[in-house]
């Protein structure tokens, strides 16, 4: 059976921020030489200005080290001596896509045996592991009502079968335990687990270890999701430097999920999104039950307004749970990765009042700086702290 393979141990530099950062840092580089032993490591001075990552560890090129998250993210890849930048990489630096369609072309495209490792060939079945995990999700859900699955059911059901990801989900919802299972400590384990830890950051998967969430509100929803996770196919090249230029290539239609992203939407979102894809998926985040239901375990005060420090379940006795979350960093982040329970510290719950009235404080700010997002986390973090001095309690 075809080893499943993923860059492990890097988690950090996975998440969409960072992701961001690293391809920033690579576009300045772009056609450059790859800095080689003995020749001061460009890379990594240009990364450290992107970045706050140690790209560890130091007595070694990052490009020896790290050209494997590269590619694997889909950033960029070693021509003739040469870094080169996918388009893909190109666009995130510019900010032209958004994480949720950034993690969705790579799902469709990343396949094994990928251009990535040296196992690389043309000639065998293409896996596309994201879809596979993704799809089998989705059955387990319209044709069990279980919205979760765990890292050992991806082992023992989408790996043990051979599946390639192409499948219907009713095909996914029949397949049967293989008793396929990798003992705990492998690195094929970790590294599976590290890539669904990795597309969990879509914001309609959730990740609590060790399962994979569905967030989604209706079975339409989620026969919409498994319609979007389908491998895209096009002509492999023998030589895996092309190829990973060839999986990063530009593609001119993202529509599809922002079409996923406008419903549920209420005038006040309307009004704050202006049809903006950033900004609608962080409101659609925002309402995701999975969060709330993760906020609501973790946070000591639950009924507690960040921003006018009213007690919701003094003031309205008969309720329970009536805050919102509201998300600190910039609109286009994604919830970061469960570590401990602090994930959850970018995360405020704020009456419904004061959630609307922060949102429009952002969209009259963007507006006078000319901006469509923060800049960073500090400035996100910052302007949250103006709103909050300027309520008046
Ligand atoms: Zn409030
Ligand atoms: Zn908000």
């Amino acid at each position: 059976m075809k080893k499943w393979r993923w860059d492990q141990g890097r988690l950090d530099y996975f998440q969409f921020d960072e992701i961001k950062n690293i391809a920033n840092a690579l576009v300045s580089l772009n056609g450059r030489p790859i800095p080689r032993v003995n020749e001061p490591d460009t890379l990594r001075f240009i990364l450290s200005q992107f970045s706050e990552r140690p790209f560890a560890p130091e007595n070694y090129r990052v490009w020896r080290n790290y050209k494997r998250v590269f590619g694997c993210q889909l950033l960029a890849t070693e021509i003739d001596n040469q870094l080169i930048c996918t388009d893909l990489c190109k666009e995130i630096a510019i900010e032209k896509i958004t994480s949720d369609e950034y993690f969705l072309v790579l799902a469709q495209r990343f396949y094994y045996s990928s251009p990535v490792f040296d196992d690389y060939q043309t000639n065998d079945v293409q896996i596309f592991p994201f879809c596979a995990i993704v799809k089998f999700l989705v059955s387990r859900y319209i044709y069990k009502n279980q919205h979760f699955v765990s890292i050992d059911d991806v082992v023992n059901y989408v790996k043990g079968n051979n599946v390639i990801g192409t499948e219907s989900i009713s095909h996914y919802s029949q397949l049967s335990a293989t008793g396929t299972h990798i003992a705990n400590g492998n690195v094929e384990l970790r590294q599976i687990r590290e890539m669904v830890i990795f597309i969990s950051q879509i914001s309609f998967l959730k990740w609590k270890n060790p399962y994979l969430f569905l967030d989604v509100k209706s079975k339409e929803d989620a026969e919409f999701v498994a319609h979007i996770f389908n491998p895209t196919f096009s002509l492999r090249n023998v030589n895996p430097a092309l190829e990973i230029l060839n999986l990063g290539k530009k593609i001119n239609h993202y529509e599809t999920i922002a079409k996923f992203d406008s419903r549920e939407m209420n005038p006040f979102d309307i009004e704050f999104s202006e049809g903006n894809k950033t900004r609608i998926s962080h409101i659609r985040t925002e309402r995701s039950s999975k969060l709330r239901e993760f906020y609501f375990q973790h946070t000591s005060n639950p009924n507690h307004c960040d921003m006018c420090e009213m007690d919701t379940q003094k003031r309205y006795p008969w309720t329970d749970r009536v805050l919102e979350l509201h998300h600190l960093l910039p609109l286009s982040s994604p919830i970061r990765f469960e570590k401990n329970s602090s994930s959850l510290k970018d995360i405020v719950g704020l009456c419904p009042s004061c959630h609307r009235a922060t949102h429009k404080y952002y969209s009259k700010w963007f507006k006078y700086n000319d901006l469509n997002d923060f800049r960073s986390y500090q400035e996100a973090k910052n302007v949250y702290n103006e709103v909050k001095h300027k309520v008046v309690i």
